[in-house]
């Protein structure tokens, strides 16, 4: 297999993290890039599992010594980024590097790596994405309504990368990008 950065992109509660969970346990050959962010864990999440997490300091070193593929503040206040040199490793070692990543970021990355791949998930509806994000739990309302207007926003999007996949149910969804991504059927 000849490796390859792949993109999942997509306003936040659309369901990427679990697409993309699903997809990993499906294909466990699949690398995956953890992002490093300054905000801080949520019960549950650990440190380089779910991201790195770096204090404002440790992230604008890293970033001004040239050692980030993308970064992006997100809903104005967390600092996000994906590290470059472990995602060019993956792909020189012949594998699907998966990024899920905010627009803003894949826009970034799609111009210093113009062969990455970028799907675009989308939610059946807006209302559908409304329910998700307020039952996921995970945000106050301030911070649900922030990320629903940047959503309306980022939904316009859709066109603009490789492919797009609406998350019905995540079986589905994993199953069309697995497909979209030259995997088997597994
Ligand atoms: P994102 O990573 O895009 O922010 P999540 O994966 O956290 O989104 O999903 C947001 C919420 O929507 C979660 O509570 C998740 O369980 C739920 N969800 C994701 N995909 C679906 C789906 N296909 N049908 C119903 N609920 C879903
Ligand atoms: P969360 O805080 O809910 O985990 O993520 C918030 C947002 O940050 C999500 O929309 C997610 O896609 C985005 N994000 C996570 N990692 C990165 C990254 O490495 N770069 C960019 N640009 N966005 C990221």
């Amino acid at each position: 297999m000849t490796g390859k950065i792949v993109m999942v992109i997509g306003p936040s509660g659309v369901g990427k993290g679990t697409v993309v969970r699903e997809l990993r346990a499906r294909y466990p050959e699949i690398w995956f890039s953890i992002s490093a962010t300054t905000r801080a864990p949520r019960p549950g999440e650990t440190n380089g599992v779910d991201y790195y997490y770096l204090t404002d300091d440790e992230f604008t070193e890293l970033e001004e010594s040239g050692g980030m593929l993308e970064t992006a503040e997100v809903f104005g206040m967390n600092r996000y980024g994906t590290m470059a040199a472990p995602v060019d490793q993956a792909v020189a070692d012949g594998k699907i590097a998966l990024l899920e990543i905010d627009l803003d970021g894949a826009r970034q990355v799609k111009a210093a790596r113009p062969d990455a791949f970028g799907v675009f998930i989308a939610p059946p509806s807006f209302e559908e994405l409304s329910r998700r994000l307020v039952g996921r739990g995970t945000e106050d309302p301030a911070a649900i309504a922030a990320r629903l207007e940047t959503a309306r926003n980022e939904l316009l999007a859709i066109d603009e990368f490789d492919a797009y996949v609406v998350n019905d149910s995540v079986e589905s969804a994993a199953r069309q990008l697995a497909e979209l991504i030259g995997l088997p059927p597994r």
